[in-house]
């Protein structure tokens, strides 16, 4: 398909800082053997994407670059030897391009891919009318579950999953604490803990985002703009503390998430957009036995596990504003100063 799209471009900027841009002349990329065409019908705003705008993330992105790691859409070209798609299917793109050859690919890690690129970041995204993304990355939209919740669930989702299930292995009865439960993920936490059979606490950012926490999932949420709301976690555990603390804020609330955590407690955290830089108290760790756990993405078969359940009305993202291509730089922003509970999504076929 030849002919020019519009896409919201990351260009060089004054003084080193990139700029976010929307293009209407920016030429409608090809799909190359393995891959397909996607008409973008609706693409998820990420943290990540404001670390490439920061050129922060750890492999130098080129510019032009067009983020958004959280695409669904219509096929529209198949590239050559795609044989076991058809133009026109409703696709999800699972974000993680893994190799499936090395080591980790083979025990089924393909998070832990040595040769893995992230859509959206190593690749070009969604943030246009139209993305390349390789056909094996696809997953069928279930009947009844629409672009925008399965897009908004693609990244969030497998993250969530993995830190719970796999990584931090929640059980019943267990106590979670979910770092900011309003954030894209944390609504999620809060749904997969949930679901797992936890009592779920959660904090959030001032009282309209703590009602809504409870609305969504939450048996507890408590303000953390209030300094002692770790203790307040505790007196919800009967002085106790949590079983598991979901952390991917990092710098700005690590602390308490230390303070929170029960003896034997576990954290599992899956990133740091405040700071990457951070400490904790040796003798906490080693009286308490607490463990301290990483945890990047999610695998293929959390991915698919995250679609079925998504599938079948019981894993729902909560969607605050729709935005058109133009909105996306107003909608970083809102994004960056906090201002979302659950996800922004971008439709680049409203004008
Ligand atoms: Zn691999």
């Amino acid at each position: 398909m030849s002919g020019v799209m519009r896409a919201a471009r990351l260009h060089a900027g004054a003084g080193g800082q990139a700029e976010l841009r929307l293009d209407t002349d920016v030429p409608i990329p090809e799909a190359g053997a393995g891959e397909v065409l996607i008409r973008v019908r609706a693409c998820g705003l990420n943290q990540v994407d404001l670390l490439t705008k920061d050129g922060q993330t750890p492999q130098e992105v080129l510019l032009p670059h067009i983020s958004g790691t959280e695409v669904a859409g219509d096929i529209v070209v198949l590239g050559a030897g795609v044989t076991d798609w058809q133009v026109g299917a409703r696709v999800v793109v699972d974000p993680i391009i893994a190799c499936r050859h090395c080591e980790n690919c083979i025990r089924g890690e393909t998070n832990m891919c040595r040769n893995s690129r992230v859509f959206g970041v190593q690749t070009e995204g969604g943030y246009a009318e139209y993305a390349v993304a390789p056909a094996r990355q696809l997953w069928m939209l279930p009947e009844g579950l629409d672009y925008a919740a399965a897009a908004a669930v693609a990244v969030t989702g497998p993250t969530a999953w993995h830190m719970l299930r796999d990584r931090a292995k929640v059980v019943l009865g267990e106590d979670v604490l979910i770092i900011a439960g309003g954030s894209g993920i944390g609504v999620l936490g809060m749904q997969i803990a949930k679901a797992a059979g936890a009592r779920v606490i959660a904090t959030a950012g001032g009282a309209d985002k703590v009602q809504r926490c409870l609305e969504v999932g939450a048996d507890f949420a408590v303000d953390h703009n209030d300094p002692t709301w770790p203790q307040k976690v505790r007196q919800v555990t009967g002085g106790r503390g949590v079983d598991i603390v979901f952390e991917h804020v990092g710098q700005a609330t690590w602390e308490g998430s230390l303070k929170a955590m029960a003896r034997g407690g576990r954290l599992v955290t899956c990133g740091g957009h405040s700071g990457f830089m951070v400490g904790f108290n040796l003798w906490h760790l080693f009286v308490k036995e607490h463990t301290l756990i990483g945890s990047f993405g999610g695998t293929r078969r959390d991915f698919l596990d995250v679609m079925k359940m998504a599938g079948q009305g019981n894993l729902r993202q909560v969607v605050q504003q729709v935005v058109s291509l133009a909105d996306v730089p107003m909608a970083q922003d809102l994004l960056r100063q906090r201002k979302v509970f659950g996800k922004l999504m971008l439709d680049p076929t409203l004008a």
